[in-house]
Formats: C-alpha cells, sequence, structure tokens
C-alpha cells in the first residue's frame, strides 16, 4: 500500500497539530520535540515526497535499504534540487539528517558512518570503537544515542541498564563520536493500539536512566522513544524525539 503525497504532507500537518496539542496540556515546548520520520519499507518516493512537505528529520532500519534508497534519491532531479535548497520550510526545518535506527553490525560500521548523519542504536563498546574509528576516516564527528534494553524480549538489541553507566564511560572518550542521549523500543505488546499506555513505564524508566547519566556526560539530553502507537505517552514523558512511520507513510507492506 502506499500513499499519495498529498496524504503524507496533509500526515505530516496533522501530526504537527497533535503534537502541539499534547504539549500545550503537558506545558513542554513544540520546538523541542523533533519528529523523525522512519521511512523503512517504503520507497525513496515516499521520503522525497516528506521532505517536499517540509519534512528534514529520517530513520532507517538497515544500512543496505537505505544505501539503495539514497541512489535512488541521488538520481531524481528534485532532490538534487531539494537537497541543494536552502529554504526551510514548516516542520523540522534546516538541512536534510538521516539517523540509523536499527541495530549496526559490526561489517557495517564503515558504511554507515558514511551514510548516516546519527547512529542512534550504539549498544557496545566493540561497536562504537570501530564506528569510532570509521568516522575518523571520515572526518566526521557522528552523534550517537545507546539504545537501552529495558524488557527482556529476546529480539530487543540494547544495553542493559546495568551495563549503561560502564558503557557511558567507555564510549565518552572516544573523539569521534559524541554521546547525545538514550534510545528505547518498548516490548511490541506495550505499543499495539489500546495498550499504549504499557510502554508508559518503559519511557519513563528510560528518562530516569538519562537524568542519573547525564550529570556525568552534559550533552547525554537526549531521549528518543515514542512510535506512532504511544507517542503522546512519549512527550509527556519528556522525549525529546518521537519515531513515527505508519502515522506518516501508512502501513508497511512486508510482502514485497
Ligand atoms: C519501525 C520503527 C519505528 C516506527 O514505527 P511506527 O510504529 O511505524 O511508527 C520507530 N522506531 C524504530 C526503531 C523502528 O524500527
Amino acid at each position: 500500500m502506499s500513499l499519495n503525497a498529498t496524504s503524507i504532507s496533509a500526515n505530516l500537518e496533522r501530526l504537527h497539530n497533535q503534537i502541539a496539542d499534547i504539549c500545550a496540556r503537558c506545558q513542554r515546548r513544540p520546538s523541542d520535540i523533533a519528529l523523525m520520520a522512519v521511512s523503512k519499507m517504503h520507497p525513496a518516493e515516499a521520503l522525497l515526497e516528506a521532505y517536499e512537505a517540509g519534512q528534514r528529520l529520517f530513520g532507517e532500519n538497515r544500512v543496505q535499504e537505505w544505501q539503495s534508497k539514497s541512489e535512488t534519491l541521488a538520481k531524481l532531479a528534485n532532490w538534487t534540487n531539494a537537497s541543494r535548497g536552502t529554504s526551510s520550510a514548516a516542520g523540522s526545518g534546516g538541512e536534510f539528517r538521516m539517523h540509523l535506527i536499527g541495530p549496526l553490525q559490526n561489517n557495517k560500521t564503515t558504511r554507515a558512518a558514511k551514510l548516516f548523519h546519527a547512529v542512534d542504536t550504539l549498544d557496545s563498546l566493540k561497536t562504537a570503537e570501530r564506528l569510532n574509528a570509521a568516522a575518523l576516516a571520515q572526518g566526521k564527528v557522528l552523534p550517537v544515542l545507546v539504545e537501552v534494553k529495558l524488557s527482556p524480549e529476546a529480539t530487543k538489541h540494547g544495553a542493559a541498564p546495568e551495563e549503561l553507566g560502564a558503557l557511558l564511560a567507555a564510549v565518552a572518550p572516544l573523539p569521534n563520536l559524541r554521546l547525545s542521549g538514550l534510545m528505547t523500543v518498548p516490548p511490541l505488546s506495550a505499543s499495539a493500539g489500546e495498550e499504549a499506555e504499557l510502554a508508559r513505564p518503559y519511557f519513563q524508566r528510560l528518562r530516569g536512566l538519562r537524568d542519573e547519566n547525564v550529570g556525568r556526560h552534559p550533552s547525554l539530553t537526549g531521549l528518543s522513544m515514542g512510535m506512532s502507537n504511544d507517542f503522546q505517552a512519549a512527550i509527556e514523558e519528556g522525549a525529546t524525539t518521537i519515531r513515527l512511520g505508519t502515522a506518516i507513510f501508512g502501513q508497511r507492506s512486508y510482502s514485497t
């Protein structure tokens, strides 16, 4: 299933309004919450449509998938114009940014450092060291979030909360990574429809971990949490980035 350009821009507009309403109720500023468009499993054209509607912050789960989409986008004339343009449209404004929000394998760190503006799923020192070396080779300082695994669910990636302090202490001195915050994905059951409230304790826990560690690591301010089904609770609990796929692009088709 694919949505047309009108619905992607309408979805973005509706979401900006919803975020503003939620913020008004919990006394936060909408400008403190970044809306990330998660374009995984959607074609490059959908991403371009969101870009043309003013969206600037994106997330993809897989290095390979973003590599092939970025090659497609590079061939689209309006993408080239768009990415050269200086206009800061409504939405996130500023430059195009693509974050890696899926697991990073050690053998993909070089490509990840090259293709992404930030990696939001760091969860081991070994990967951090490789990513640091790759970022150095690219001559860039890569912002990173540490993903924390807050549930025993086997399929979830991330560092254990008990190991977080040691991991942060080891990553902080790496000169080509900049620790920018924490990220989590609650267990699936916690984000399904009416049970969205079940995700709230995970958001509270992530915020608590950030608050515990930000004194030692002052750049660790970000909290990436909340998806299409539970972003309201995430904003109420302090999210600085919410990651929305379905709410912007519609259902993902896993058959192709
Ligand atoms: C797919 C995905 C999202 C977006 O999920 P939706 O429910 O479609 O909003 C957010 N974060 C991560 C890590 C994802 O893999």
